[in-house]
């Protein structure tokens, strides 16, 4: 078992037998939504944790499945209240982290898996030293744009917002553990679960 520290209202603690604590970052449209899918399903053992967004949701979104989708009033009362691990703003919506769950399941020596951007996966890297933080990259840019026009669940402006954020991420990969270029799904997969195996007797 593994220690890892989190840091709460500024004071650090150590938890003891604690479980692994996983990121994936990538930009937008990279397909991270389906590798976690993917992980999650052949990994009964990790948990995923549910995101809280100001986003509305898109189609076939379930709320307290896919996100938390909250208002932004009550998002901001939850920063004051320090119930979030990491938060960040992305393409103008807010999206954090709850921080009980995750903490709960790493103290019970459970695995969580976080997709999250990059500002939020910066925030748990210095809470977390002992994270694994994984970056899927697209095969080029002009695939992951035709990806991110493709799903056609957002405005003009959004898609603009994406593409440019996903620029700077892409920019950012280096300072994770591993890069992962998700070409072809399995493979992309199959790195991942070798990343996990490698780094921890828990998988
Ligand atoms: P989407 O709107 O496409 O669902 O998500 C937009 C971006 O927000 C994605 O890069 C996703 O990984 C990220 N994201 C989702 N949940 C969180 C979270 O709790 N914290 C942070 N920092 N980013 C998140």
């Amino acid at each position: 078992m593994m220690q890892v520290l989190s840091t709460n209202s500024g004071a650090t603690t150590k938890l003891l037998s604690s479980g692994k604590l996983i990121v994936l970052t990538g930009p937008s449209g990279v397909g991270k939504g389906t590798l976690m899918r993917l992980l999650l399903s052949r990994h009964p053992e990790l948990n995923y944790s549910i995101s809280a967004t100001t986003r509305p949701p898109r189609p076939g979104e379930v709320d307290g499945k896919d996100y938390y989708f909250i208002s932004r009033t009550k998002f901001q009362r939850l920063i004051e209240e320090d119930e979030f691990l990491e938060w960040a703003e992305f393409a103008t919506n807010l999206y954090g982290t709850p921080r009980k769950p995750v903490i709960e399941l790493l103290e019970s020596g459970n695995s969580v898996l976080l997709e999250i951007e990059l500002e939020g996966a910066r925030q748990i890297r210095a809470k977390f030293p002992e994270v694994l933080s994984i970056f899927i990259l697209p095969p080029n840019f002009n695939e992951l744009e035709k990806r991110i026009r493709g799903r056609k669940k957002d405005s003009e402006a959004a898609i603009s917002h994406r593409l440019k954020r996903a620029k700077e991420e892409i920019d950012s990969a280096y300072e994770f553990d591993i890069q992962i270029v998700n070409d072809d799904l399995e493979t992309a997969v199959h790195e991942i679960e070798m990343a996990m195996f490698s780094q921890s007797e828990l998988f």
